[in-house]
């Protein structure tokens, strides 16, 4: 039996194994004393998720892996205090839902649905200040961390921000769990998450035709008197990265059921593509909770890496445990993705493979608003398919970062955004999400490949 690291109760602490280890991307803590009270009392609160949950996921992820099914993942860069609305919520959650439906009646493949959300308010960032006329702050590392706007007193890391961030994500979750639980998800439901798009869109014109293709093979089950009570909930799990390691740690709970660890901070967390340094203390967190989890790869991962990233976090080999977000760019996808493939695939060992098309496609517009092309993300999941279909391998799934709302923030997409247009409604706080109607696009479209 590995060892077992006790927590909260138990005499160790899972700080004990990384907090002597470098840890990427961490706020300076103003007041030492009072991040660790804030811990102590993150440490009483209950879980957010549960570790049945979990491995209920991890058994979905293993169906991935095994190419039976596809992975959906989207949401914010950043979530906000502020956008824990319900509006907001729903709105995030009917884009994914509609999404999967394209996704699932398309390709007729299960798709394993997770958000982006209840959690995902901690973010790395390319430097650690910010200069604005002179004047230089830390930078905003999320709602989590410190405040958005550029005064010293909201820069300034907040520990207390991490009981607001457990408090964001379980109202958030409670939200989730009513929608995807409670009769808004039952796909008797699929015209009416279109209600308030089809006129005028493209995208929820063509949604409109394949919900009603879908109405009739529910009638048509009705009455051959079969209601299949799956069709009735919907599966959902809550993902983001596990930055912020004491919040992470002070939420990491002994399963009872098997004694194992787990984060319950979500079910699904992710080492950023800055912080997988191998011997930092985030591969090492990592490697102690049971969850499933994932891993960014940009386009410097060495083939070998791939290798050494599998025998930390997934000695085991075990099913839907570890999968390798690959963000590559839609320039490099197509060099870089076949060696670590082909490298992984002879070690006999399945992961799954997800497409992450934002995070190597960003650039600067002229008017200064970071963001990306649609036709860019189009492409390298195009990228991720080809080489997937060209070594035999199954392209697992998308992750994406998205919102319900008909923002402005990439640029192109079947309504045409264009460059000089950003600023029209331009929310986000970090990355710029793709809008729903260029989200619905990109499901109809990565549905097609998925059925060639
Ligand atoms: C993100 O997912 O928002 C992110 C920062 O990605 P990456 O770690 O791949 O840069
Ligand atoms: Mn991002």
């Amino acid at each position: 039996m590995s060892e077992v690291v006790r927590n909260p109760a138990g005499t160790g602490s899972i700080e004990d194994t990384w907090s002597a280890l470098p840890a990427g991307q961490q706020p300076e803590w103003p007041d030492a004393a009072e991040l660790s009270s804030v811990v102590s009392e993150l440490r009483s609160y209950p879980p957010l998720v549960f570790a049945g949950e979990a491995d209920q996921l991890k058994d979905r992820i293993a169906a991935v892996s095994r190419g039976e099914a596809f992975l959906l993942t989207g949401g914010d860069c950043a979530e906000t205090f502020a956008g824990v609305t319900a509006d907001a919520i729903r709105a995030k959650l009917k884009t994914l839902l509609q999404m999967a439906v394209v996704l699932t009646y398309a390709a007729s493949l299960p798709v394993v649905k997770v958000g982006r959300i209840a959690g995902q308010y901690s973010k790395p960032r390319s430097k650690p200040t910010e200069t604005r006329d002179g004047v230089t702050l830390p930078a905003y590392r999320g709602d989590s961390v410190n405040g958005f706007d550029f005064t010293p007193e909201a820069r300034t890391p907040d520990p207390k921000r991490l009981l607001r961030l457990y408090q964001a994500s379980a109202s958030t979750l409670n939200l989730v769990r009513a929608f995807t639980t409670g009769g808004y998800a039952d796909m008797r439901q699929v015209h009416a998450w279109n209600q308030d798009f089809v006129a005028g869109s493209p995208s929820g014109e063509r949604y409109e035709a394949l919900a009603g293709e879908i109405d009739r093979a529910l009638q048509f089950m009705r009455a051959c008197g079969t209601e299949p009570e799956e069709l009735r909930t919907v599966e959902f799990y809550a993902a983001h990265e596990g930055l912020v390691l004491p919040y992470e740690s002070a939420l990491t709970r002994i399963d009872s059921r098997t004694g194992n660890p787990y984060a319950t901070s979500g079910h699904y967390i992710w080492i950023g593509e800055r912080t997988r340094d191998l011997d930092g203390a985030h591969v090492e967190y990592f490697s102690r909770i049971s969850n499933p989890i994932g891993i960014k790869l940009g386009p410097g991962t060495a083939p070998d890496d791939a290798l050494s990233y599998l025998d930390r976090l997934d000695p085991d080999r075990e099913p839907g445990r570890l999968s390798f977000i690959v963000r590559m760019g839609a320039g490099q996808v197509r060099e870089k993705l076949p060696a670590l493939v082909e490298k992984v695939r002879g070690e006999g060992h399945q992961v799954a493979w997800i497409c992450d098309p934002m995070h190597g496609n960003t650039f600067e517009a002229p008017s200064g608003h970071k963001t990306r092309r649609f036709d860019d993300v189009l492409d390298e999941v195009k990228g991720f398919f080809e080489v997937h279909h060209g070594l035999g391998s199954h392209p697992g799934g998308i992750h994406v970062e998205l919102t319900g709302e008909d923002v402005t923030e990439c640029v192109g997409g079947g309504t045409e955004i264009a460059l000089d247009a950003l600023h029209q409604r331009y929310e986000t706080l970090c990355d710029p999400r793709l809008n729903r109607s260029q989200s619905l696009d990109l499901a109809f479209l990565v549905a097609e490949m998925l059925r060639a």
